[in-house]
Order: C-alpha cells, then sequence, then structure tokens
C-alpha cells in the first residue's frame, strides 16, 4: 500500500454535462480493482450550502448519504460504481465554503485579519479536499470539480488546485481534464479548436492538464490525437476519448481500453496492474442479455428529467440484471392520471413505482393509481411519498375513511393519517432539517421484507418530515394493510405491507440510494421478480 495519499482533480472545459461524475467513477472503479482504496468528491461552486433545497428541475435528484447529507446526485454514481458509501465529506459547495469561513471569522479565529478569496476561501477549500485523504481511508482521493473552467464561479476551486499541486508536487497531485471534441457535420470533422481554448483557459490559471479526456461522438484518428497532445502539452497516450456508450456501466471497461488508468498511475508513480473486474463485468454480462422483460410504471411528477429520479432509474437497472430481465420504465405523471383514465394508463403495466416527492401537485393521480394495482394486484412499491399515498389511500378507500389525507397537502384534514413527525413542528428552517441519513429499522417475521432483506433489523436512508400517524394503526391493520418494519426506539412505521395483495409494500424509506452494481437492492431485486411473475400471469390469461 501506499504512504501517502494521492489527489486527482478532474476538472472539465468547453460545455457542462460531460459526464465528469462517470469519467471519475469510473476511473475510481479502475483504481479499486487494482487495489487502491479509492474515493470520489464532489465541488460545487454554488452558493446553496447544499442541494437539499434545489428543486429537481434544477439540480436533478438530491442524493442522501448515511451520515444524512443531502448531496449532489453525482455522489449516487460514485457509490453504484465502488460499492462504498460516502458521507458530508465528499460533496462540499461554495455555500458552505463560505458558511464555515464566516462562522470562524464570527468566533475571531482570523485574529483581526482582513478575511479574503485567496488565502481564507482557497485554505478552506483546500483542507475540505485534503480531510478524505488525511482520515487514512484512501490511498487516492479523486475530486471532480463542478462547473466549467473560465466560470466566475469556479475561479477560487481552480486557483486551490493549482496551490495544491504545487504543494503536493506532480507525482502526488494530478489534472484531468474532459472536454469535448464536437463533430461539424457540414464540415465532416471533428474539431479540436474548442479543447485547445479550454486548456489554454486552465493554463491561464496556473494549473496545466495532465491527461485529456476528450468526449466525442466519432473515434478519435491517431493525427487528431497527436494534435491535440502537441497543442495541449500533455503526452500521446495521455490523450483519451471517451466515446458515447450505450450504458453509463460500459465506460470503465472503454477507459480501460484507452488506458486511462495506466497513465494516471504512471503520473503518480504508481505501479500499475491488471484490474480484477470480474464481478463489474458479470453484472453487464446478464444486464446486456436479459431473458424476458417487464414494464414498470414510474409514476412521479418530474418525469420529463430523467436526472429527477436517478437513483431509481439506475437501482431498476441492477436488479434487472440480478433477475436476467430488462426493465422498460414507462414515466408517467401523475397530475395526469384520473379515476377515468387510470385502466387506459396502467393496465398493461407489470409493476407500479410511486415516486417520492412533496408537495400537493400531482397527489391525487398517485392516490387513484394506488387504488388501481390495488384493486388489480398489480405489484406495488411505493418510496417515501408514495408509501404515504398507499396509506392515504387504504384509509380511503377500504377504511372509508374519506377525508383521509396527509397534513403536508391539507393541514386541517379531518383525518391526519399521514401526520408531521413531531420532532418537525418547531422547525423553521428548511435546509437539512428533515430526518435524513441512516435509520435502524426492526422487521416482522412473515412479512414479505423480512424474506426480501432476510434480516431482523436493516438499515436505509431517509429525507422526510411527514410519518405514519400511529393512532390510525389499528384500525389500518385490521383492515388488511399491516406495519412489517418499525423504528425500534419511536415506533415509526417504516413499512407496510398488504399480505392480500401479491406483492404490495410501501417504504417510508430510500432502498434506492442503496442499491450498486455489485450489492442490487433486495427490495429492488424482489419487486421486479414479483413484475416478471406477474407478467408471465397476464400473458397466459391472454392466451387462454
Ligand atoms: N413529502 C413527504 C415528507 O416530507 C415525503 C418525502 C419524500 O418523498 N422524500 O414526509
Amino acid at each position: 500500500m501506499i504512504t501517502r495519499t494521492k489527489y486527482i482533480f478532474v476538472t472539465g472545459g468547453v460545455t457542462s454535462s460531460l459526464g465528469k461524475g462517470i469519467i471519475a467513477a469510473s476511473l475510481a472503479k479502475l483504481l479499486q480493482a487494482q487495489g487502491y482504496r479509492t474515493t470520489i468528491q464532489k465541488l460545487d461552486p454554488y452558493i446553496n450550502v447544499d442541494p437539499g433545497t434545489l428543486n429537481p428541475y434544477e439540480h436533478g435528484e438530491c442524493y442522501v448519504t448515511d451520515d444524512g447529507a443531502e448531496t449532489d446526485l453525482d455522489l449516487g454514481h460514485y457509490e453504484r460504481f465502488l460499492n462504498v458509501p460516502t458521507s458530508q465529506a465528499n460533496n462540499v459547495t461554495t455555500g458552505r465554503i463560505y458558511q464555515s469561513v464566516i462562522e470562524k471569522e464570527r468566533r475571531g479565529e482570523f485574529l483581526g485579519k482582513t478575511v479574503q478569496v485567496i488565502p481564507h476561501i482557497t485554505d478552506e477549500i483546500k483542507d475540505r479536499i485534503q480531510i478524505l485523504g488525511k482520515s487514512g481511508d484512501y490511498d487516492i482521493v479523486i475530486t471532480e470539480i463542478g462547473g466549467t473552467v473560465g466560470d466566475i464561479e469556479s475561479l477560487p476551486y481552480i486557483e486551490s488546485v493549482r496551490q495544491l499541486q504545487w504543494e503536493l508536487g506532480d507525482e502526488n497531485a494530478i489534472v484531468i481534464h474532459l472536454t469535448l471534441v464536437p463533430y461539424l457535420s457540414a464540415a465532416g470533422e471533428l474539431k479540436t479548436k474548442p479543447t485547445q481554448h479550454s486548456v489554454k483557459t486552465l493554463m491561464e490559471s496556473g494549473v496545466r492538464a495532465n491527461v485529456l479526456v476528450c468526449r466525442t461522438e466519432h473515434e478519435l484518428s491517431d493525427s487528431l490525437r497527436i494534435k491535440l497532445a502537441r497543442f495541449c502539452n500533455v503526452k500521446r497516450e495521455a490523450v483519451i476519448q471517451s466515446i458515447d456508450a450505450s450504458t453509463i456501466y460500459d465506460v470503465p471497461n472503454m477507459m480501460l481500453d484507452e488506458g486511462l488508468d495506466k497513465v494516471v498511475l504512471n503520473q503518480l508513480g504508481l505501479e500499475s496492474n491488471r484490474p480484477n473486474l470480474t464481478r463489474w463485468n458479470e453484472f453487464l454480462i446478464r444486464h446486456k442479455n436479459p431473458k424476458s422483460e417487464v414494464t414498470i410504471g414510474l409514476i412521479g411528477k418530474y418525469v420529463e428529467l430523467q436526472d429527477s429520479y436517478k437513483s431509481i432509474l439506475e437501482a431498476f437497472i441492477h436488479a434487472g440484471a440480478e433477475n436476467e430481465v430488462k426493465v422498460n420504465v414507462e414515466s408517467i405523471h401523475s397530475e395526469y392520471i384520473n379515476a377515468d383514465n387510470v385502466k387506459l394508463k396502467l393496465s398493461h403495466l407489470d409493476g407500479v413505482l410511486v415516486a417520492p416527492g412533496f408537495g400537493e401537485r400531482g397527489i391525487e393521480g398517485k392516490i387513484d393509481a394506488v387504488k388501481y394495482v390495488r384493486e388489480q394486484n398489480i405489484p406495488f412499491l411505493g418510496i417515501c411519498l408514495g408509501m404515504q399515498m398507499a396509506v392515504i389511500e387504504f384509509a380511503r378507500n377500504v377504511l372509508g375513511l374519506t377525508n383521509a389525507n396527509s397534513t403536508e397537502m391539507d393541514a386541517n384534514t379531518g383525518e391526519p393519517v399521514i401526520n408531521l413527525m413531531e420532532a418537525q413542528k418547531n422547525i423553521i428552517n428548511k435546509g437539512g432539517t428533515m430526518r435524513l441519513g441512516a435509520w435502524d429499522c426492526e422487521l416482522l417475521n412473515d412479512s414479505i421484507v423480512s424474506q426480501v432483506y432476510e434480516d431482523d433489523i436493516i438499515k436505509e436512508r431517509h429525507r422526510h418530515r411527514y410519518e405514519f400517524n400511529n393512532d390510525y394503526k389499528e384500525q389500518i391493520e385490521s383492515a388488511g394493510m399491516k406495519a412489517t418494519g418499525l423504528n425500534p426506539k419511536t415506533g415509526l412505521v417504516e413499512i407496510v405491507e398488504i399480505p392480500e395483495h401479491p406483492w404490495f409494500v410501501g417504504v417510508q424509506y430510500h432502498p434506492e440510494y442503496k442499491s450498486t452494481v455489485s450489492n442490487p437492492h433486495p427490495l429492488f431485486v424482489a419487486f421486479i421478480a414479483a413484475a416478471l411473475k406477474c407478467s408471465i400471469v397476464k400473458k397466459s390469461a391472454s392466451m387462454a
């Protein structure tokens, strides 16, 4: 093992959305598969203290870690690729950096000095970068810098990289610059100029890229690679092509073929070996060779954007591979579901997932959807708000409590079957104040979940303010919906099931955050298995 932590910075140029997170995660996978303990960190240049207050339309899903950090969705990719949990230290925003510098200033820690971007903000950034390295847990820390070089808001980060490269030395800190090599169809050519300019912009800040990863839609020719190397001050083998992939899970192998791991390890003065990707490649084979397929309805209100339910979609991919099933996900906007069209929209589905969410919009459509799948015996998985909707639907339509609701949607509802948690009642600030992170949950014997998890106590991640109202528990249970998972300390209902139904499970937590390539989440695996059964039953019924 190496004695000194090595740092790899990943910067982006030319445009956003090039997939820095996937490149960082793929490289980390290759390093991890050679025995290097590797972690990835994301630095985000916006002023929000964390993405918890961001609308998913702005920034995609908010990912939650075991320690309750509300983070950028790239951390989900890091966990899914590496199968190692991340934490608060893995995601830092400008807002958090400034907040902590300002708090130090208020405590008088700067001893009368003028507090400035350089050195105080950059020192804080450098400390945050090195926290993971100094923990002793990692040989290599990959730090992804959000945004694009040249952005005003990225400057303090780029300056911190410059300082660290200088302080730590070339063998201990390197920079990978991810750029775009666009194809101009009118000219029939790939163009290198944007990359040249982007590398120049980086150099204006005193940072030299050691490796170029070039996103492209067409193969980079040898002469083009030589040209890029010459203009951008990198070795020929350090020009890495990243061509469009059919799945993000192909990218580690593509980077291996391009030799990204070798170039990086070489520049860091580390030995490179053949990575052991056996488990990874087994997953890919199953993922690419499904024996059957199912169609799952994902019912939510951010369906136009793939990123809003990122972890759920990825968990379906892991669970599909585990079952050797292709999972077709049909996104259905809950605002457009009603009692009249619900059959038309859902009857062909083999399973329905009602998504997490906040606020009133689209709620009644979710309830109509739950009613339909409950009555039609279609497998159902409700996550967080989805679980709460299942409870409301059951209370309204089975118990006959027609006014049943969550106090989130109707503060004065006569039947608050979902209620604000006691601990939430006096909270005014919105940021970082939900019930967050991993909490214990005790599973009841003879339930679906105890079979699925093969355990009595599980730990899952949360992000909510409302909960199942235990005043209704007896009534709901005696009518056939069982609380099969409880928080052992507070009795908070974490899981509901309907034993009479083929597969109906609602969970207050977010299983999707913990699904990884090497550890597909058992609940998703079981849900897809139930959907497969449902599709077989449907097929034989239609043939009869
Ligand atoms: N809005 C609900 C609550 O706060 C559900 C949250 C969620 O789905 N993440 O309890």
